[in-house]
């Protein structure tokens, strides 16, 4: 989806796709995280060749500041926010405050916040103090003529104003219009920040627990934030403010914005309020196709419990680009086309029998909000399982067969350029493998288990453990080997902070009637079952880095590996 205009005149511009993140080539060329010589050194022989590694560049102060879980912020825990913005759509401007509570973990008198330098800080104020404050890059550091103690509670307000920038693959905050001319206002800063538009902490490790959302808009539109709607009132001067409440954790850049001349429909799902908004124009195409949601969100609900957000309810909202996962307001500009805008997103045939946006970005409500990664170098448990889930979609709604053919129609989509989990502390995005590498990554652990009814109530447990958490993948891993009483540290490893996968070399005797085989990884101590011999008999063997020799009278051509069920690469000689 290059360049691809939406019917808004917004274009949106990227590389081979576009879905909630980072996929991308040009993003992951000009972000690569790994440097050439960790990158392909010690690859296997016999491992896909590929482009040597971009080097990873030094890290700028301003991504330092923003990734860094520095002093002043690990000295306070987020308790709440209160954004109150009002919203010009003829001056292209916003404006308002963000009342920010929290909790002082240790006694001290600076607090690390975040505001894009483009935006003015108009005053901070605790209570009636006004704070004195410096600003570094996007980095807000604010001062306090007291020393905070531990253990208490504070509340300030910080008062801005200007005119947000646009920018990024979705445009952090645009203000563009709808193709009838009027006002369609809206964010999606995943990747630049929510401080693009508003101030925040702006780090992944800390949510707050609850957040009030207010907007100011003209009278003739409508805003869709995240949370439950809970009233709008007309302030008196051709605006009217609408008022939304989260009441769970919420990712900084989650909170959004869907400014517009939006209509509005309601369904159930038990008890769950599904609540869906697109343009009056395209409200006839839209019920049709929002209505999958109800099924998807079935879906979800078997493998992983119940919708995380029920108190906020699911929203489904049209937006001119591709979509995100912003939580319980989830968007979608998919043009009302099942597969990824109308193309067979995986090439095997399934994608079209479904709406890709829908079901990738809602998956997110588990995975990314509800289970949300402490650092974006950890991204892939957002990615890599928000992809698996489409899996398990396909799975739930067409068989566990379609289910693996869906899946393994990402394997033409990964690079293993460079691993997957970057350096922590930077805020750069990871590659794209972190979707599709993840996603068969996680198929492969499935085959490891090799008990669906165990796999499913592992993955089941995962996530009601963890959810409303931001974790990294040492908990995950820490799970999974309780869960299975497996060392599977090793196998985690290979997939997510190497590069190659693991290779399985077989070496032939045929007149012995033998074969030899070991995995080549770069991970000490990595051992992995794996599917061998012939498809309708197979045998699961369990090599490790040595060398093994079993009999077998299958010939070098006719012995077959389960290369659906482990995404691995097979040396013969
Ligand atoms: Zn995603």
């Amino acid at each position: 989806m290059i360049g691809q205009r939406l019917g808004t005149g917004i274009v949106i511009v990227g590389a081979l796709a576009l879905a909630c993140g980072a996929f991308g080539t040009t993003a992951v060329t000009a972000q690569g995280q790994q440097t050439a010589a960790q990158g392909r050194a010690g690859a296997p022989a016999g491992a896909p060749t590929a482009p040597a590694a971009p080097q990873f560049p030094a890290a700028i102060r301003a991504d330092v500041l923003r990734g860094e879980y520095g002093r002043y912020r690990a000295n306070n825990d987020l308790l709440s926010y209160h954004l109150d913005v009002r919203v010009d759509p003829e001056k292209k401007t916003l404006g308002g405050k963000n009342t920010i509570t929290f909790k002082m973990l240790a006694d001290d008198t600076r607090i690390q916040l975040d505001l894009y330098a483009s935006l003015a800080v108009d005053k901070i104020v605790l209570g009636s103090t006004p704070l004195v404050y410096y600003r570094q890059a996007n980095t807000v550091f604010v001062d306090f003529p007291e020393s905070l103690k531990a253990g208490r509670t504070y509340a300030i307000d910080f008062y801005y104003s200007g005119m947000p920038t646009t920018i990024g693959r979705f445009g952090g905050f645009t203000f563009a219009k709808d193709p009838a001319g009027r006002p369609w206002i809206f964010t999606a800063c995943e990747g630049e920040g929510a401080a693009i538009w508003w101030p925040n902490k702006d780090q992944w490790r800390d949510e707050v627990e609850s957040m009030e959302i207010s907007v100011a808009i003209p009278n003739d539109l409508v805003d869709v934030s995240n949370g439950k709607f809970q009233k709008k009132t007309d302030v008196g001067d051709g605006y009217t403010r609408w008022d939304w409440l989260v009441q769970y954790p919420i990712n900084n850049y989650s909170v959004s914005l869907n400014i517009g001349k939006y209509e509005h429909w309601s369904d159930q799902l038990g008890d769950l309020a599904m609540d869906f908004y697109a343009l009056p124009e395209d409200v006839e195409k839209a019920k049709p196709q929002f209505a999958q949601a109800k099924d998807m969100l079935k879906a979800y609900e078997h493998f992983f419990g119940e919708y995380p957000f029920k108190k906020d309810g699911y929203k489904l909202v049209q937006v001119p680009y591709t979509g995100m996962e912003h939580q319980s307001a989830v968007t979608c500009g998919n043009g009302f086309k099942n597969g990824y805008g109308g193309r067979d997103w995986t090439g095997v045939g399934i994608s079209p029998k479904f709406d890709f946006i829908v079901v990738h970005e809602s998956a997110h409500e588990y995975f990314g909000n509800a289970v949300s990664a402490a650092d974006v170098s950890d991204m892939w448990i957002h990615e890599g399982w928000g992809t698996y889930l489409e899996c398990l979609y396909v799975e739930y709604m067409w068989g566990k067969d379609d289910g693996l053919k869906y899946t393994n129609g990402y394997k033409t989509k990964v690079q293993n350029r460079t691993p997957i989990i970057t350096p922590h502390g930077i805020h750069r995005e990871p590659p794209q493998d972190m979707y599709f590498k993840g996603a068969l990554f996680i198929n492969t652990l499935r085959s490891i288990v090799n008990d669906d009814t165990k796999w499913f109530k592992l993955i089941h447990d995962m996530f009601q453990k963890f959810k409303y958490q931001n974790i990294m993948t040492e908990d995950m891993v820490a799970f999974f080997n309780a869960g299975t009483g497996r060392n599977l540290t090793p196998v985690f490893d290979q997939y997510l902070r190497h590069t190659a996968l693991p290779v399985l070399e077989l070496k032939f005797d045929e007149a012995a009637g033998s074969v030899s085989y070991r995995w080549k990884v770069d991970e000490a101590g990595f051992t992995m079952p794996v599917r061998v011999g012939s498809k309708d008999a197979w045998q699961i063997i369990t090599p490790t880095t040595d060398w093994k020799t079993m009999k077998t009278p299958i010939g070098t051509d006719k012995f077959e590996v389960a290369t659906d069920l482990y995404f691995i690469t097979v040396a013969k000689s």
